[in-house]
């Protein structure tokens, strides 16, 4: 069962990045409705439990994002995280969602988690942030998705605040189609993920805070590992602005902590 509901998961990860046709295929969804997720139905299933297919956002209980204020454990022990990322031609995909970039097919990077090598499927933008970051929401919080061969998952979180302009934020806002749905793999454009990380950080030995979560979109699925940044990035006003003619509020709400640790590889 568990393998199974593994599987379902990546295959849902995999066609909203690879096939914009495919997001179709799972029950529509709006930020508007954000509380009633878990109770959406897909009425082409009569089986239960797939015809609630997000009850996870109702009554998961590693769901994310949270507020990362609460308990921070120091632990010196933590594998040690470096962002390998590299050059690519990746596709500019309009999720119906979200703006997001998916690498290409022989793209070899991806987030070294101590020895493994987690590669990177694809990175999109929230706006404002998801993760509450000493009290406070920023602008906008950037994810990398990682899947590893056997399905598991981490993402890395990089809180996203106003000031010096993005050149490679730049880049996706220009690539980025304005129809739902639609993806840009013509373009040929040379990009590299790691021109998004904060700029003075160790890509090496990156600081950051950790916890067990969730997707914080449908299906809202556990088993995701989160790691976020502890230094946030930049990109100008003119470019939040920008990014809003995609879209705005496509943020969920804190969730519960729950029995759930916030642990931190520095002090
Ligand atoms: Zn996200």
């Amino acid at each position: 069962m568990k393998t199974k509901m593994l599987a379902n998961l990546v295959a849902s990860i995999m066609l909203a990045g690879y096939a914009g046709f495919a997001v179709s295929a799972s029950p529509h969804w709006s930020y508007d409705e954000e509380s009633d997720w878990g109770a959406i139905e897909d009425t082409a299933q009569t089986a239960v439990p797939l015809n609630y297919p997000y009850a996870e956002c109702g009554i998961g209980k590693h769901q994310s994002p949270v507020d990362l204020a609460d308990v921070k454990i120091v632990d010196s022990k933590l594998n040690k995280l470096a962002a390998r990322y590299g050059v690519d031609t990746p596709s500019f995909f309009n999720t119906g969602h979200a703006i997001q970039v998916n690498v290409s097919k022989n793209f070899t990077g991806g987030l070294k988690v101590g020895k493994e090598l987690l590669p990177l499927v694809q990175l999109h933008f929230h706006e404002p942030s998801e993760h509450v970051f000493k009290g406070k929401k920023f602008p906008a919080e950037l994810h990398f998705v990682h899947i590893s061969k056997d399905g598991r998952i981490a993402v890395l979180g990089v809180a996203i605040d106003i000031g010096r302009e993005n050149a490679a934020f730049q880049t996706i806002l220009d690539n980025m189609p304005h129809n739902y749905g639609e993806a840009n793999s013509t373009s040929g454009i040379k990009f590299n993920p790691a021109k998004l990380l904060p700029s003075g950080a160790n890509t090496d030995n990156l600081k950051y805070l950790t916890l067990a979560g969730s997707l914080t979109t449908p299906p809202c699925s556990e088993g995701v590992q989160w790691y976020i940044l502890t230094k946030s990035i930049t990109i100008s006003a003119a470019q939040l602005a920008q990014m809003k003619t995609f879209y705005s509020g496509n943020a969920r709400s804190t969730q519960n902590l729950n029995e759930r640790s916030i642990l931190s590889n520095h002090h």
